[in-house]
């Protein structure tokens, strides 16, 4: 990761550039701010450039060993803690015996959140901690001499997630840190980061990325592909993704989904509304076709539609996160969106998504679903 791989961030980078020429180097940043908005890719590119040794004023080299060793996550110098699940029989205990997927995780794509994680390492069921004995592991590791570098980083990832044991010795060790070694902080929680450590750590805010920058990384990703898209979409993603580049991605994901999906969920209210059995059962085949994922993501599409429609009757934008062919049918539909059955059809919708996890017969949960709606959908 270098300064010009980051998605916007134009101040934040000038500021940790600028605070290094000027010989400030706090030896404890907190860089605080929401998913996807590039924080361990800033701390990656900060580390990156305090270790290199021919940097220049915008960027690292590239081409150093130190370079060549950030370029793999290698370098002797760099140390990660990041929260971990333990694996009693696989005997993983400590986040170094998770360094191989770590590193491979980081690199595919430093722009990350604690589920993609967790995922990752199939933990996705369980919560991911760091332990009280990885304390021991950092106290060694800081106080190994430099290998190669003049600085030795520690990059914590989610300091919310530290047992409190292990937050009290980081704590010590911010206080009184051996020479030459930076801790980065890295929390979308920062309030429940010890308030101790909160007070002793420069703390730096990562606000969401800029649409500008946005936009045009939308178009790099999206050029030449099949995803090529018209003006008007690339400027409707940007919104939704709300400055979140994950949630950029996962949109641009769902961009050809996001259209069947509202189809037959319109379908269904229409049929429900009419009591057309027969629209139902094509609609519950159509349904059935989809397979196991597609049907969980169509229900889980439903239920955020749902929720959308409520607020959208209280007409506030900023919390409005559809597109533009969903308002058009929130217009109509919205009203019928109401106190009395909210709770009810996301009940309906949630209950389906459980009934199609534990494998029970699509066709018939899809049409049960059609027929609560069409109860729910009349009420006053
Ligand atoms: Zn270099």
């Amino acid at each position: 990761m270098f300064f010009k791989d980051i998605i916007g961030q134009q101040e934040i980078k000038q500021h940790l550039r600028q605070s290094m020429h000027d010989g400030y180097i706090p030896h404890a940043r907190m860089l605080t701010g929401t998913e996807g908005v590039g924080k361990v890719a800033l701390a990656l590119a900060y580390a990156r450039y305090l270790c290199c040794t021919d940097r220049n004023v915008e960027d690292a080299c590239g081409t150093c060993p130190s370079c060549i060793k950030f370029n793999k996550l290698i370098h002797p110098d760099l140390h990660f803690v990041y929260p971990i699940v333990k694996n009693d029989k696989k005997k993983k205990e400590i986040c170094d015996d998770y360094l191989k997927e770590w590193r491979e995780f980081v690199l595919k794509n430093p722009y990350f959140n604690y589920n993609l994680w967790l995922e990752f390492i199939g933990a996705e069921n369980s919560q991911g901690l760091i332990y009280a004995r990885e304390s021991d592991e950092i106290i060694h590791k800081i106080n190994l001499k430099a290998y190669e570098s003049q600085y030795k980083i520690i990059l914590v990832w989610l300091p919310e997630k530290m047992h409190e044991s292990c937050a009290n010795k980081l704590l010590k060790m911010i206080e009184e840190p051996p020479a030459n070694t930076v801790f980065l902080l890295i929390s979308e929680a920062p309030d429940m980061v010890i308030g101790t450590i909160q007070s002793r750590t420069q703390r730096l805010h990562v606000p969401p990325v800029d649409k500008e920058s946005m936009t045009a990384r939308l178009k790099e990703l999206t050029v030449g592909t099949s995803n090529r898209m018209e003006e008007r979409l690339q400027e409707e993603l940007v919104h939704l993704a709300n400055g979140n580049y994950l949630r950029l991605l996962e949109l641009l994901d769902n961009t050809d989904d996001r259209h069947e999906f509202l189809e037959l969920f319109k379908s269904i209210v229409r049929c429900s509304w009419r009591k057309n059995l027969k629209k139902m059962r094509s609609n519950a085949d159509i349904f059935a076709a989809m397979g196991r994922d597609r049907q969980k993501a169509f229900l889980s599409y439903s239920n955020n539609l749902i929720r959308e429609n409520f607020f959208y009757n209280l007409r506030i934008p900023e919390i409005n996160y559809i597109n533009r062919e969903e308002a058009e049918f929130s217009n109509n539909f919205s009203p019928y969106v109401k106190e009395g059955n909210v709770i009810g059809l996301i009940d309906e919708f949630t209950l389906a998504e459980r009934h199609i996890e534990s494998n029970v017969n699509p066709r018939m949960v899809f049409f049960d679903l059609s027929l609560k709606i069409a109860v729910l959908i009349k009420q006053k």
